[in-house]
């Protein structure tokens, strides 16, 4: 059972037993509700390729009707079963009162002065999560920050997010949702054929939450977005971001294989130990280690490093020269993240000048290190200032 959920334990054995019991305790207690509507009807979109094939042959529908529908729903973005005009009028009826084609309900969107735009999704529960479309500037393309969980369970010092409790994990229906939804507001419909890139190209799980806290329902999501016959993203255009839950890492990377982003903000653990409190598990040295061990890495496909830059807490030219002793031999690059203030936050960002020499020793040391650009702070869009107000649901005892 364990073993279902959670997979194989890696070769090396860093995920035990312990861990796994805790892990996984976790994931049930905030497991997302059946997606189920109270009329009965379920949720289409987000059940994997063979879930669909499943629920059509316990209609008596051959295999055939499964890859039709999910081009329909994944390439062409239809909602409505009466749409799906390779499909006969009795069987759309059919469809229709079994299943929905559903998406998120946007009760909030905003756009930025940087054309930056946020969406607030609020779920059939009424939990709400953010969703922030980043077009770059120079192309005509951008990528979707898509959240995993409604709140974050590990209050890094420096995000806001970590100041909200976690109300539950998102299901594979709300994090494929929260792209679809953001197509539709985009009119990116149907999906490119192979690698044509639209609009909406790149997904970055960067939101809220920690993805690897809900490995199953984010594999789920991620499986179903890379599919060729629907939406169709290589996985080369998926980056997954963690804070650092390194027995999950090594999953992620022999099945998911997406790009990794790790958020590192220290190189030494006492200090990494406060801002990232997940470090008390698992500390730099064992991190760095899943990172090494992360398939795939080469000069074409680097793990990234996030350092968000903290004025005289972890911008100094020591760290710096720490930072690239640390991750000598990873085909990396780091991303240094101007702190992004929210209220109530306490920290500051670098001055410019540290910003700069930070950069140059990173740089100099043979990595790629570009001072990310802020996106969309004005409407609280950028990374670590999303939160919102859902709080979880009382149990039931
Ligand atoms: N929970 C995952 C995914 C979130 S990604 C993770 O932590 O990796 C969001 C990125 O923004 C992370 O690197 C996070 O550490 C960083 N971040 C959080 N708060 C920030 C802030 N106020 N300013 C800049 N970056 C921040
Ligand atoms: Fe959670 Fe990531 Fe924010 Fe840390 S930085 S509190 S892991 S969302």
């Amino acid at each position: 059972m364990l073993n279902d959920i959670l997979g194989e334990p890696p070769l090396d054995n860093t995920l035990n037993d312990a861990e796994r019991v805790r892990i996984l305790a976790k994931t049930a207690l905030f497991a997302p509700p059946p997606a189920v509507l109270a009329d009965g009807r379920r949720e289409i979109v987000g059940l994997s390729r063979e879930a669909l094939a499943e629920a059509l042959a316990a209609l008596g529908e051959k295999p055939f009707r499964a890859k039709q529908i999910w081009h329909w729903i994944y390439n062409q973005g239809v909602t409505d079963f009466g749409a799906m005009s390779s499909i006969a009028r009795p069987l759309q009826a059919r469809l229709a009162e079994q299943f929905v084609i559903g998406r998120p309900e946007a009760s909030a969107v905003q756009t930025s002065a940087d054309n930056t735009r946020k969406f607030l999704f609020r779920f059939r529960d009424g939990q709400e999560a953010e969703t922030v479309y980043i077009p770059d500037r120079k192309e005509d393309r951008g990528a979707v920050c898509i959240s995993s969980q409604v709140g974050c369970t590990l209050s890094c010092r420096f995000c806001h997010t970590g100041t909200q409790p976690l109300a539950r994990n998102l299901g594979p229906a709300e994090i494929v949702g929260q792209f679809m939804a953001a197509r539709d507001s985009y009119g990116e419909w149907p999906s490119p054929a192979g690698e044509t890139p639209r609009l909406l190209s790149t997904i970055v799980l960067m939101g809220m939450g920690e993805p690897l806290y809900n490995y199953e329902n984010v594999a789920t999501a991620m499986r179903i977005v890379m599919d060729g016959e629907g939406l169709g993203l290589s996985r080369r255009r998926i980056t997954l971001s963690t804070s650092g839950v390194v027995p999950m890492m090594d999953r992620c990377g022999a099945e998911l294989g997406v790009n990794l982003a790790v958020s590192l903000h220290a190189v030494d653990d006492a200090l990494r130990d406060e801002i990232v409190p997940l470090n008390r598990k698992y500390p730099i040295a064992e991190l760095i280690g899943a990172c090494r061990r992360y398939p795939g890495s080469s000069n074409a496909r680097r793990i990234t490093f996030e350092y968000v830059m903290l004025r005289g807490v972890n911008d100094s030219e020591a760290e710096a020269r720490a930072l690239v002793r640390l991750i000598a031999g990873i085909p990396a690059k780091v991303n240094l993240i101007p702190f992004n203030p929210w209220p109530g936050s306490t920290y500051l960002p670098s001055t410019r000048q540290r910003l700069d020499r930070f950069a140059r020793i990173v740089t100099e040391a043979g990595f790629a290190a570009p001072i990310r650009t802020p996106r969309g702070q004005d409407i609280l869009a950028a990374c670590g200032q999303l939160r919102t107000e859902s709080r979880r649901a009382r149990t039931v005892a």
